[in-house]
């Protein structure tokens, strides 16, 4: 099988992987402590996560604090339930850019009938976008999970700034691939889009913003209740503090991915700006492609139709609507992805994988 879904999540670094071993079980049977127990067991635990803390926010800028949480889509909804909704009363108005994930765009929905921001066909959010007086929150990601296009996330919180709103930052495909978004109040993101472990995101909150806990019952995490996994967070720890240091050897091997999927798939339209984007994210389309019986005939190729998460469900994407394509042109999409572990032999093997499948078709 060859893997080229990064954009879905990525392979388990091995240095994760040896983090997270010890604090399982341990060979001395120590290493199950509970890390919120006084005892020294629970210390020993505890100095763990806060070393997985430290490894983490240095993925952020400085003057914020890291959180930690089951996962991103955890996070957002933290971060934008717990800004808006103070004590159960709105707070004003939620603007999203129109190409968020379901993660931001549905809990807007939930919250709000929220401001769409507009991108235009690169699939580049608009700056000068109009928000309301009352805008309180405003949702801008760094990087596209579709199609891979970076945002300018600085700009569009300066607006925010302006109109008095906070501003939240979906950086789960941003982080270590690019440095920290600016300007953001609040920044989420993954361990599984970053080669950690399933199961534990984090969301950084600027100092000084405050926010209304979700989950009570305890309140370890201090926003969060609930007992941390010391593994999960050590294997999150070792992964940022490895896509910190690998971030330009990763960077240098996406791209040279890129030029060569560029090369195999002539004649398919990119969909997304060139320039502007992750160039570990491919997404393409083909007139008249019919996607379902592609991905069926090429089954031992992991690729994506759009996002994972929209994928299955019928709908055209509302990223690929928002960027202008056709019901039909969006359907025609596929979304190939790789990262650290890819080699150009397996890139080279897929397409030919893919591009006899949708010679086929006719
Ligand atoms: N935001 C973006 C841009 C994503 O790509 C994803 C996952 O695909 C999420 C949020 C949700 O992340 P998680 O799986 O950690 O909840």
């Amino acid at each position: 099988m060859i893997y080229l879904d990064y954009q879905a999540t990525t392979p388990l670094a091995p240095e994760a992987r040896d983090a997270m071993l010890k604090w399982l079980d341990g060979p001395d049977g120590t290493g199950f402590g509970n890390p919120h127990s006084p005892h020294r067991m629970g210390r020993m635990a505890a100095a763990a996560v806060d070393l997985a803390r430290d490894q983490v926010a240095a993925l952020f800028p400085p003057g914020g604090s890291v959180h930690f949480t089951g996962n991103a889509c955890e996070a957002i909804n933290l971060a934008m339930r717990g800004t808006v909704m103070k004590g159960g009363q709105k707070q004003g108005r939620v603007a999203i850019s129109a190409i968020e994930h379901a993660a931001v765009r549905d809990t807007a929905m939930a919250i709000d009938d929220p401001v769409i921001m507009p991108v235009d066909r690169d699939g580049i959010a608009d700056t000068h976008a109009n928000l309301p007086g009352d805008t309180a929150l405003v949702c801008i990601m760094q990087v596209n999970n579709e199609i891979g296009t970076v945002q300018p996330v600085a700009q569009i919180a300066e607006r925010a700034r302006e109109a008095g709103a906070l501003v939240l930052c979906d950086a789960v495909q941003g982080a270590g691939k690019f440095a920290a978004p600016g300007g953001a109040d609040m920044i989420a993101i993954s361990a599984h889009k970053i080669y950690g472990p399933k199961g534990i995101g984090a969301l950084w909150v600027r100092d000084g913003v405050d926010i209304d806990p979700q989950i009570t019952g305890g309140l370890q995490e201090r926003l969060r209740s609930g007992t941390l996994s010391t593994a999960l967070c050590a294997g999150f720890g070792a992964a940022a503090a490895l896509a910190a240091e690998r971030l330009e050897a990763d960077k240098a091997l996406a791209s040279s991915l890129w030029d060569r999927a560029l090369d195999l798939f002539e004649g398919w339209e990119v969909n997304g700006s060139r320039e502007l984007r992750n160039h570990a994210n491919l997404s393409i389309r083909k007139d008249g492609l019919d996607v379902a019986r592609l991905m069926s005939d090429c089954r031992d190729v992991m690729f994506s139709a759009g996002s994972a998460c929209a994928s299955g469900s019928g709908k055209p994407s509302h990223v690929l609507k928002a960027i202008g394509l056709s019901d039909a042109q969006a359907k025609s999409t596929i979304r190939l992805g790789w990262g650290r572990y890819s080699a150009v032999e397996d890139l080279e093997a897929a397409a030919k994988v893919i591009i006899n499948a949708a010679a086929q078709q006719g």
